[in-house]
C-alpha cells in the first residue's frame, strides 16, 4: 500500500516539474501510463514523464491536480489496535489533500478501468459484497491501479436497525469476502447511509475493523453538497462518491462523474492523498 501511495505521490510530483500542472501543453504522446507510474523517479525527472502526465489527463479532457505532498512519517489518525473504534469524517493535517472515496460498487464501467489506470488518483473503496459478487475482478483491476479497498457490509442495510449480532455478520461476512478476494483485510468501515450506533463500533471491533470513516462532502453528478457551509473544501477532508452509472446519474457515465469530481477538486486547489496514508493501524 505504501508503495503504490509513493507513486501516487511521484506521479503528482512530475506535474509538478511541469509547471505546476496548470499550463502544460498536452504532448501528442498519449497512452503511455506506465512511464510515469511505477519507476518513474520521484524528484529531478525529466520533462518528457511530466508531459506524459499531462497527456494522460488531457485523455480525460482534464488537467494534472496539484501534487500530493508525501505521505506523512506520523499518521495524522493512528489507529488503535484494541478499544473503541472512532468513527471521523476529515482528518486532521495542515496539508492541502483530501480523500476520495468510491462506495457501494454497483456499476462496473469498463471505461473507468482504463481512467484510474491513466490518473492513478488514490481512491478508497467501500465495497458492499451484494453489489460486487457478480464481478470481484473489475474491483481486482483497480486494486492494481492502487485503489485500496475497504468495508462497506455485505447488503447495505441500516445498521442500528439490527441488533449485535446482526451488524457483526453484515461486517464480519464482508471481511471474509473482501480478504479472500483482495488479498487484504479491511482496517476501515463506511456504515450504510452514515447511520452507526455503539454496537456497530462492537461489532467492527469484534471484526478487525479499526476506525468508521464517514464524510464532510458528497457528490452527486456536477457538484458536491457540502458540510461546510462556505461550500468548501478543508484539508483532510473525506469526499464521498459512488459507483454510479447513467442510470443514477441522469445519463452521465462514472468516467464523467469522476471527471467532474476531479475539476472540482483542482478548482478548490487540492491534491488528493491516500486515506490510508494519513490513517493507519498499528
Ligand atoms: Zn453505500
Amino acid at each position: 500500500m505504501r508503495k503504490v501511495g509513493a507513486v501516487a505521490a511521484a506521479v503528482a510530483g512530475l506535474a509538478l516539474v511541469a509547471g505546476c500542472g496548470s499550463h502544460v501543453s498536452p504532448t501528442e504522446r498519449a497512452g503511455i501510463p506506465r512511464d510515469a507510474g511505477p519507476g518513474a523517479s520521484p524528484a529531478g525527472a525529466p520533462t518528457p514523464n511530466a508531459a506524459d502526465v499531462a497527456a494522460q489527463w488531457a485523455k480525460w479532457g482534464l488537467k494534472p491536480l496539484p501534487p500530493a505532498p508525501p505521505a506523512p512519517a506520523r499518521p495524522a489518525i493512528a489507529l488503535k489496535a484494541k478499544g473503541p473504534v472512532p468513527v471521523f469524517s476529515s482528518v486532521p493535517t495542515k496539508d492541502r489533500v483530501v480523500f476520495v472515496t468510491l462506495d457501494d460498487g454497483n456499476e462496473k464501467d469498463p471505461e473507468f478501468l482504463q481512467m484510474l489506470a491513466d490518473l492513478r488518483v488514490p481512491v478508497s473503496m467501500f465495497l458492499t459484497d451484494a453489489a460486487i459478487r457478480d464481478n470481484y475482478g473489475y474491483f481486482r483491476t483497480l486494486q492494481s491501479s492502487g485503489a485500496t479497498v475497504q468495508n462497506h457490509t455485505v447488503d447495505h442495510p441500516q445498521l442500528p436497525l439490527l441488533g449485535y449480532e446482526g451488524q457483526r455478520r453484515e461486517l464480519c461476512d464482508d471481511q471474509k469476502t473482501l480478504e479472500r478476494e483482495y488479498g487484504t483485510r479491511p482496517t476501515l468501515l463506511r456504515p450504510p447511509y452514515g447511520e452507526w450506533n455503539s454496537l456497530t463500533q462492537q461489532a467492527a471491533a469484534a471484526c478487525g475493523i479499526r476506525g468508521i470513516v464517514l464524510w464532510r462532502a458528497s457528490f452527486q453528478i456536477h457538484d458536491f453538497q457540502y458540510d461546510d457551509p462556505e461550500k468548501k473544501f478543508r484539508p483532510g477532508d473525506v469526499l464521498l462518491a459512488h459507483f454510479r452509472g447513467p442510470k443514477e446519474l441522469k445519463g452521465e457515465t462514472l468516467t464523467e462523474m469522476f471527471a467532474h469530481l476531479l475539476k472540482v477538486v483542482r478548482r478548490q486547489g487540492f491534491a488528493v492523498a491516500r486515506l490510508e496514508d494519513y490513517v493507519r493501524t498499528p
